[in-house]
């Protein structure tokens, strides 16, 4: 399910800079243009929470590779 542009103007990183995030469509996904970490979309449903984003480096996630 595609995010709509108006809904995007308004969405920011839920981390206390609270940078815009850059929409990808093909991953579905929504990169923050300041920490760089991505928020996965689920089911049509943005994932907009620190513990769930990809990409920074804070935290221990559950990184299998
Ligand atoms: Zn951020």
């Amino acid at each position: 399910m595609p995010i709509d542009p108006p809904l995007l103007d308004i969405l920011a990183c839920p981390d206390t800079h609270h940078a815009p995030l850059d929409y990808d469509a093909d991953a579905e996904t929504l990169t923050c243009t300041e920490c760089a970490r991505v928020f996965e979309v689920r089911d049509g449903i943005l994932v907009l929470l620190l513990d769930e984003a990809r990409g920074a480096g804070t935290g221990a996630g559950k990184e299998d590779r």
